[in-house]
């Protein structure tokens, strides 16, 4: 026998004699606390083939269940490939869409990733109705039991009627047979109204995600109006107003000059009157993009919509710092780190802009040489066929244990540095780092030492793909 490829080992920094395993394509996560069942000790001599103690033969069985440990002709590859085709590339169960009703915004950021690609395009009212139809016949095809939809843009509220009729149109159907639809919106908040809320609730309309920039006086010098003018009060004055109506999920963008703001952002949002509603809370640093796509060609800094994205190593501290700040003031954050396979890998996951083109990726949108289809039509292009049939992994991730929380990497990134989205973008030290906070915080919270807030609801489903694999599972040795 021997140890599983995706397993991974994190010593509690407290406590010596308590470790956490993870394995990365089980999803299971185990912890030994027992000070006669070391699982380095284990695992080395199972790979050393030398013998076991009784207690540690003891705990085989279990391990072997759980794919920890696996017998020597087993072969790890061809699960990970019927896992990532089966569950993830070809899954049915579900379909969740970012659907962009316009690509224009009211506001003028200038870290915006959409400057460079914006067409000023509303979608059209035509698009609008092809888009209800090819949903339909993609329920239809799959016999989906769920469906999701995220509106995004631009800015989704300078064109709502888009939104409102997508939404009336798909909630009728989904009713009539039996898929359960959700929805929510990321936008900048500052059309937020109630009279929309109210009008969208009934349709399966869950949740907003609102971004901040830092407190006001920092938010106030980036996020602002074409002239210039602060939106800060704008955005708290709106969520107020939408108080016990929706679920909202605050975004924070940084960089080295607000970054210290956001500290008193979590402080005010603790206590504004929209505390309760918050049920999730993320931060995420504002990235430099080297970018060689035609449409980004100016080296800008960027702001993903994308909710997978890997960071700079350097960069999990800070953001580790805030969601502490986060959980002490009670407000919820993410016990996890986002990774992958995002939304690019699943078929049934897709963008489609205001023109009604299709993309695998939400960071995609404007780019056409990049679509992958057209809602008018039934089948996907070439180009969108062959995004989703390729190997994203090379010869060198096949040893790699973060292979199913990252399958190759960012499709996105790989384009923007290499021009070709075949070849890997590996984010490994990101990955090592942001796994081993992501153990150590859950050691912390097995021993009752952590302070882990993470009662953020499920219904709030972002834009990634995220979570994955056979089921979260903990067992205890
Ligand atoms: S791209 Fe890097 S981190 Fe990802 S699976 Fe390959 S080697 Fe591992
Ligand atoms: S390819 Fe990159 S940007 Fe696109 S969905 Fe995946 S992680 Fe996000």
């Amino acid at each position: 026998m021997k140890t599983s490829k995706f397993n991974l080992l994190e010593r509690s920094k407290q406590d010596a004699h308590i470790s956490l395993l993870y394995n990365t394509l089980h999803d299971h996560q185990i912890l030994f606390d027992d000070p006669e069942l070391d699982p380095e000790q284990l695992f080395s001599k199972i790979n050393q083939g030398k013998a076991l103690t009784a207690k540690e033969a003891e705990v085989i069985p279990d391990l072997k269940e759980l794919g920890i440990i696996i017998n020597d002709e087993f072969d790890e590859e061809d699960l990970f490939k019927q896992w990532y085709f089966d569950k993830i590339r070809d899954q049915t169960d579900s379909i969740q869409v970012t659907i962009l009703p316009a690509m224009g915004c009211n506001l003028a950021c200038h870290y915006c990733f959409e400057n460079e690609v914006r067409e000023n395009g509303l979608m059209k009212p035509e698009v609008t109705e092809q888009i209800i139809g090819y949903l339909k016949n993609r329920l239809q095809q799959t016999q989906a039991k769920k469906l999701s939809l995220h509106f995004f843009g631009g800015e989704p509220l300078i064109h709502p009627e888009p939104i409102k009729r997508i939404s009336q149109e798909l909630w009728e159907f989904c009713q009539k047979h039996g898929v359960e639809m959700s929805s929510g919106m990321i936008t900048n908040g500052v059309f937020l109204t109630p009279d929309f809320v109210d009008f969208m609730t009934p349709y399966g309309f869950k949740w907003v995600k609102i971004t901040f920039d830092g407190d006001r006086e920092e938010h106030d010098k980036k996020r602002v109006w074409h002239n210039g003018k602060g939106t800060f009060d704008t955005i708290y004055n709106n969520l107020a107003a939408v108080h016990g109506k929706i679920k909202i999920a605050i975004g924070g963008n940084f960089d080295e000059n607000n970054y210290s703001s956001m500290f008193s952002l979590i402080d005010r949002l603790k206590h504004s009157p929209f505390a309760d509603d918050i049920t999730l809370a993320r931060f995420k640093p504002i990235m430099s993009i080297d970018s060689k796509t035609a449409a980004q060609d100016d080296g800008k800094d960027s702001n993903s919509l994308c909710e997978s994205c890997s960071f700079e190593e350097g960069q999990i501290d800070k953001i580790r710092a805030l969601e502490e700040k986060t959980r002490v003031a009670g407000l919820p954050v993410e016990e996890r780190p986002e990774m992958g396979p995002c939304e690019y890998h699943a078929r049934q996951s897709f963008t489609i802009g205001p023109d009604g083109s299709i993309y695998n990726c939400p960071a995609f949108v404007g780019l056409h040489n990049l679509a992958a289809g057209h809602v008018k039509d039934e089948q996907y292009n070439e180009i969108g066929e062959a995004q989703l049939d390729f190997q994203k992994w090379d010869d060198d991730c096949d040893s790699c244990a973060y292979l199913p929380n990252c399958v190759g990497g960012c499709r996105y990134n790989s384009v923007n540095k290499t021009g070709s989205l075949k070849i890997k973008s590996c984010d490994i030290s990101y990955l090592k780092k942001a796994t081993e906070v992501f153990m150590q915080r859950k050691i912390e919270e097995f021993i009752g030492k952590g302070t882990i807030n993470n009662n953020h609801d499920e219904e709030i489903q972002l834009p990634t793909y995220g979570g994955m694999a056979v089921g979260d599972s903990l067992s205890h040795y």
